[in-house]
Formats: C-alpha cells, sequence, structure tokens
C-alpha cells in the first residue's frame, strides 16, 4: 500500500513493542511516518498510563513522540462522558494514573471505588461509573461501581478485552472481564469506548481533524484494530508481530497484511 495517509493510529503492543522489547524497525517505520508528512498517534486500548507514561515507553523502545500524540481508550471514555453529564461532576472509577488524569483533564471530579467506597466523594454523589483495567482492584471496590451503575442504568468500560497476554504465552483477565463481573451483576450494559468500537477511532479522527478516508489503523490484532478500521470505514494495515488466532474462522479482514512495521511504507525493497 502507497502513503496517501494524513494520520496513522499506531498500536502499541505487538505492534511496535512486544514482552518490553521494540519490535525491530518500528523506530525507523515512526520516522518514515513523519518523513512522509504522515501524523503518528499512539492508539491504546489501555488506559492504565497517561500519555507521558506512554512517551516514556516509547522512548525506552528507541521511539520519539510528544504526549499530544497519544490517544488512549481513557480519554476517549473521558470524551464520551461529556456529551452525558455536567462538568465538574463526580465520577466514580477504579483504574489507574491514565485514567484518573483523563478525567481530570476533561473537567471531572475523579472519585476512586477503594474499599466498599468512594475516595473523598459519597456513592449517591457519582454521577458516573467507568472501568480501567487496575490490577489490585478489589470485590468490594467493583461493588461500589456494580451499585453506582445500577442505581445509573449504565456505565463505561475503557475498553471490552477478555483476556491480556503475558510473556509465557498464556493471559491473564483483561478489562472486559470486570466489566463483565459489572455488567452480570448490575444487568446493565457498559458504553465501551476502546478498539473495535468505532466512537474510539471517531473520537481520535474528530481530535486531529482529519476524514476518514485520510487515516489508516495499524495493529497486530483482527478482533480489535482491525475490526476497528472495518467498523469505521478506516483503511487497516495487520502486522503479524503480535497475537494471533490461528483457530479464528470468520475474521474481519484488513486491506493489507504484512510481517511487521518494518515493512510498512517503505520506499526502497527490504
Ligand atoms: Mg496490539
Amino acid at each position: 500500500m502507497k502513503n496517501q495517509f494524513k494520520l496513522a493510529l499506531l498500536d502499541l503492543d505487538g505492534t511496535l513493542w512486544r514482552d518490553g522489547q521494540v519490535i525491530p524497525g518500528a523506530p525507523a517505520f515512526v520516522e518514515r511516518l513523519r518523513e512522509q508528512g504522515t501524523q503518528p498517534v499512539f492508539f491504546t486500548n489501555n488506559s492504565s498510563r497517561t500519555p507521558k507514561e506512554v512517551v516514556a515507553a516509547l522512548e525506552r523502545c528507541g521511539i520519539g513522540a510528544h504526549p499530544e500524540e497519544v490517544c488512549t481508550s481513557a480519554q476517549a471514555a473521558a470524551h464520551a462522558l461529556m456529551a452525558r453529564i455536567p462538568a465538574g461532576s463526580t465520577v466514580a472509577y477504579v483504574g489507574l494514573n491514565g485514567l484518573e488524569e483523563a478525567l481530570r483533564a476533561a473537567g471531572f471530579t475523579p472519585a476512586r471505588a477503594q474499599g466498599g467506597n468512594l475516595h473523598g466523594a459519597s456513592p449517591d454523589d457519582a454521577a458516573a461509573a467507568v472501568i480501567g483495567m487496575d490490577q489490585n482492584v478489589t470485590y468490594h471496590d467493583l461493588a461500589i461501581i456494580t451499585r453506582i451503575a445500577y442505581r445509573l442504568g449504565w456505565f463505561v468500560l475503557t475498553n471490552s478485552d477478555a483476556r491480556y497476554p503475558v510473556a509465557d504465552g498464556t493471559f491473564i483477565p483483561g478489562n472486559g472481564s470486570l466489566g463483565a463481573l459489572v455488567e452480570y451483576a448490575s444487568g446493565v450494559r457498559p458504553i465501551v469506548t476502546g478498539k473495535p468500537d468505532s466512537s474510539f477511532v471517531e473520537f481520535a479522527l474528530l481530535r486531529y481533524g482529519v476524514k476518514k478516508e485520510e487515516a489508516v489503523i495499524i495493529g497486530d490484532n483482527i478482533y480489535t484494530d482491525v475490526l476497528a478500521g472495518a467498523q469505521a470505514g478506516v483503511k487497516t494495515i495487520h502486522v503479524l508481530s503480535g497475537v494471533s488466532f490461528p483457530d479464528a474462522t470468520d475474521l474481519p479482514q484488513a486491506d493489507e497484511t504484512v510481517e511487521s512495521v518494518a515493512n510498512i511504507f517503505r520506499q526502497e525493497p527490504l
């Protein structure tokens, strides 16, 4: 595929790095985008890290980036709330720095569910409840979120990933599994803001001021990255450097499939 794009929405894990190691060719690929006039955006379902923390992780991989180039599912969650509740509202959440900072930046008052209560607020004051990944979340934290979701009739989930891959080739439960507990107990369905939901892509297009034909999504996961593009009408390039689903059928089709980002938009053959 020829580079005809103003914006490249880049997945991180399995696309630019894997198990904390840079994917060979990824730093040169990001530089190539810049030289070709394409704005790289680090487009991640991970709601735990702040944009500055993502930049620091990219820099450890030799990839130069700015915080404004990071677009997270936590920021999309905060944006989704802006259309639904007044500025300044108390927002109950579980999650880490990235979600707390995104809620604050959007003008809300984040209140962490902690040990059966909300930190610094009463659960009755919460105008919304949001779930982002936190491996230290407890039963009592989720109980508070569940009760608020039940009272409001809705809650927000930063992404619906059932599992996260870990280095030994197995997995741990992902954010979607936390959301499933709350959904099951409350009987309320979440508003999901991460990939593959097309709202995340639309948020990024709006934020960076480009049309869908001017953007491309590049990622390793057919069920998040490629499906997000298919649902939003944005072209996709699937890289084989991350997760694979050998038994999968009925796969969403990428516009192009390559070994890794090292192969993308090169002007000379490898
Ligand atoms: Mg990935």
